[in-house]
């Protein structure tokens, strides 16, 4: 008698633990490290790797990545079919809300299954071949102008071609002049992280102007009322986009008309799929769209890579602000991400 051999696709998680190179400051904090758990999926000789990175302003943290994690493990909603990477996020989305980052790292590591098994890239899993993305920006956090100059300094000798400024200050104004003094002609955009108000973002939007800022990344808290995102966005003369306040391609619908652009980033969406429908959303509503990242390795940067051509923007600096990553994967290449040539993610432990 012969049974049918099925394999089952199982899953492991631990802490992977993260410091920056220099201390990370946005306008509600300075943090060194990031508590990201790894998330393995294994299935046959194969093994998937996911990440996730939690997001403060969804109150998630470790030990809540790790209880999803646990759930979605005990619940056997992975299945034995990694190319049902939709419908297993389906599964995973009707026994746990939200906690998009923990989901996250199972639909990466998904993916990074699928394409093992099929000997391909994930970007051309998903009929992304071909296309060109953008340059990616690297970003100067909140700190001293002593430290901003110095920052800023070294990323321009180490050949960053963009940056991205974090705001959110007293001395916000002082710290664009230092960076204009040393980099007056880098494409910079700016990120005040929820810091000001309708009135200041309108306010700053001139200064902002007259020093070539590209666009303001989420002046305005998280849940304010989109009428004030329109206000701002018709009163400003540099483009809104949204972060915090848009995760999934719901979120972009109800800001449509009100914000210039939105950033998608995985943590938010909760995996690839649903950043495509992101994206898609925002194109079907005229926005711009930059993919953006948090502090993550090289697992979670080479994810969003793969989806980098769909984009006009990019902000997938994560990797390169820590002191170390633990993992192998996208390099940086005189202002462009470069996937290995590799199936699935294209990431190996270092
Ligand atoms: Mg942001």
């Amino acid at each position: 008698m012969t049974a049918t051999k099925t394999t089952a696709i199982e899953l492991e998680f631990e802490a992977l633990d993260l410091t920056t190179a220099h201390p990370f400051g946005i306008s509600s904090g300075t943090s060194v490290d990031s508590k990201n758990v790894l998330v393995k999926l294994k299935f046959g000789d194969h093994i998937g790797y996911g990440e996730a990175a939690p997001a403060k302003y969804h109150d998630e943290t470790r030990e809540t990545v790790m209880a999803v994690l646990g759930m979605v493990r005990d619940a056997n909603v992975l299945g034995d079919d990694p190319f049902a990477i939709a419908e297993i996020s389906d599964r995973m989305n009707k026994i746990i809300a939200k906690n998009h980052s923990a989901k996250s790292a199972v639909e990466m590591a998904l993916h990074d299954i699928a394409g093992k098994v099929a000997g391909q890239p994930t970007y051309k899993m998903l009929g992304l071949s071909g296309l060109k993305a953008p340059m990616t920006d690297f970003t100067i956090g909140i700190d001293s102008i002593e430290m901003v100059e110095k920052k800023t300094r070294e990323a321009v000798e180490a050949g960053y071609k963009m940056l991205k400024v974090k705001q959110g200050t007293s001395y916000d104004r002082e710290i664009i002049e230092t960076i204009r003094e040393i980099a007056p002609e880098i494409p910079l955009r700016v990120d005040a992280n929820c810091a000001w108000t309708p009135k200041q973002a309108i306010e700053m939007s001139e200064f902002l102007y007259d020093y070539g800022v590209q666009f303001i990344e989420q002046p305005l808290a998280k849940n304010a009322h989109k009428e004030d995102f329109k206000y701002v966005k018709e009163n400003s003369i540099v483009p809104i986009f949204a972060d915090e306040s848009v995760s999934t391609s719901n979120d972009v619908a109800r800001l449509a008309g009100c914000v210039d652009g939105v950033v998608v980033k995985l943590a938010k969406t909760g995996g690839l799929l649903e950043a495509i429908r992101v994206i898609h959303t925002a194109r079907a509503h005229s926005m711009q769209i930059m993919f953006g990242c948090m502090i993550e390795s090289s697992i979670g940067i080479s994810a969003a890579v793969q989806l980098a051509p769909l984009v006009d923007y990019l902000d997938l600096d994560g990797a390169m602000l820590l002191a170390s990553d633990p993992f192998h994967g996208a390099t940086y290449e005189d202002g462009y991400l470069k996937l290995r040539d590799l199936p699935g993610l294209g990431v190996t432990p270092r």
